[in-house]
């Protein structure tokens, strides 16, 4: 009874190293997806961006030619100042730089306070832009730490499944059929180990006479609440179980 007790502890632990790694490769997969979904996102915001950026910048450019052809006009009107005969032209021509000038301080002024703001929004691009590429970074990092431990894992998977196959082979078949009846219904827990006194999956309290059987191991006991089998947890499995 010792020896299929023994088989019963390692046939779970081995069903629950191959659960593990079939579940670190969900996790793996799930966060792959989620973070380039993420990085999608934030991807296409700054396109969005950096699009109107352009769009500004091309606006600022159209202002500013159009500055200086009004600076050319107002070049080639001083220069007729020279060739001015009588008092009411030179009025005239006078007004009209006047105005051209003010006309110019403006759009000036207008073009000034446009490139200022442009130049925050592309500061600001800057660092969205650097911060998607940390956020990449730090996912990467996290993905790429997943996906170490999953290797180490599934390095061993063959290993485990060439044991369980052994292992399943030296347990009497209606026992067997039971374990794997307790772990498809207990997800995937078939055997509990007995810590304390109590039931080491559900934590219901064992009976004293039951412990005692346990304690022994002589005889195949299942807890009365969650119907797992159950194993007395010596000192150094208690810890494996603890961890
Ligand atoms: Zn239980």
């Amino acid at each position: 009874m010792k020896d299929t007790l023994a088989l019963l502890v390692e046939l779970q632990r081995l069903d629950d190293e191959l659960r593990e790694t079939r579940e670190a490769r969900a996790t793996l997969e799930k966060l792959r997806a989620e973070n380039a979904e993420s990085l999608q996102v934030f991807e296409g915001i700054l396109k969005e961006r950096a699009l109107r950026i352009a769009e500004t910048r091309e606006f600022c450019e159209e202002k500013e030619n159009e500055l200086k052809s009004i600076e050319d006009d107002n070049r080639r009107g001083r220069a007729r100042l020279g060739t001015i005969s009588s008092q009411r032209e030179l009025t005239a021509l006078n007004k009209e730089l006047e105005t051209a000038r003010r006309n110019n301080q403006k759009r000036t002024e207008e073009l000034v306070k446009l490139l200022g703001e442009l130049e925050e929004v592309e500061t600001d691009h800057r660092k969205k832009l650097a911060e998607r590429d940390a956020l990449a970074g730090q996912m990467k990092a996290l993905e790429d730490e997943l996906a170490e431990r999953l290797a180490a894992k599934e390095a061993s998977a063959s290993q485990h499944n060439a044991r369980r196959a052994e292992v399943r082979e030296r347990i009497e078949k209606p026992l067997l059929a039971r374990y794997d009846r307790i772990s498809r219904g207990r997800n995937g827990l078939a055997v509990a180990q007995v810590l304390t006194g109590n039931c080491g999956a559900c934590n219901m309290a064992v009976p004293p006479q039951v412990y005692i059987r346990l304690q022994k191991g002589e005889s195949l006991e299942a807890c009365n609440n969650c119907q797992r089998l159950l194993v007395f947890a010596d000192s150094g499995d208690a810890e494996a179980a603890a961890e």
